[in-house]
């Protein structure tokens, strides 16, 4: 599986593929406020580390857990980050399911503040022995930090908002930035609520 797409189960123990589209909006799979805390996959700063090595940071130039530098402090830095995404994000989206527990706000001068305030010089690459580009090493938090960073402005601040998606599927609340050419991604995913959706209309055309 690339980086960036990640396998999720559902409370009906279905699991599927999900990508969110961008390293901002990935980072709010991690887990989240409560009641989205029963989704929380960082515990420990080891959590993360091997979180972000399968994440879309990686995609391009792979790294390890071993090269990320996480402190306690750091992990929670980007729940911080995480959670102002998750009350930023949802107010973005025309038609936005409600989620429990969330507020949803309109950019308030704070979150732009602490947007501005965390992007920081991107992840660096370098050569290697065989003379073949290699993440440098250790990432540190404000590197990660201030990728998610500058992905969120550059989706927000720009037409580019207008991707900016929650899955059509009942009782789906991913959230997505849409790569599609054509911008008309609906799904999480085909798998999972794209083909509930499929087979609801089927029945409703073929009533038994
Ligand atoms: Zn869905």
């Amino acid at each position: 599986m690339k980086p960036g797409a990640r396998r999720l189960t559902g409370t009906d123990g279905v699991s599927h593929t999900f990508d969110p589209g961008s390293f901002a909006l990935e980072l709010i799979l991690s887990g989240g406020p409560p009641p989205w805390d029963r989704y929380e996959l960082l515990h420990t700063p080891d959590d993360a580390a091997a979180w972000l090595a399968e994440s879309y940071l990686a995609a391009d130039l792979p790294f390890t857990a071993d090269d990320v530098r996480v402190t306690k402090a750091d992990l929670a830095r980007l729940k911080e980050f995480r959670a102002l995404l998750w009350h930023v994000v949802p107010g973005m989206i025309p038609d936005a399911k409600t989620l429990p527990g969330i507020t949803t706000r309109q950019l308030t001068p704070e979150d732009r503040a602490l947007i501005n305030a965390t992007v920081g010089e991107p992840p660096l690459a370098e050569l290697d022995e065989a003379g073949r580009i290699r993440r440098r090493t250790p990432i540190t938090m404000r590197q990660v930090l201030g990728a998610a960073a500058q992905d969120l402005i550059d989706i927000i601040g720009s037409d580019q908002v207008a991707r900016l998606r929650m899955c059509e599927g009942d009782n789906c609340a991913l959230m997505f930035y849409d790569t599609s050419r054509p911008g008309n991604r609906r799904w999480c995913s085909m798998q999972r609520c794209g083909n509930r959706h499929k087979v609801g209309n089927y029945r409703t055309r073929h009533p038994s």
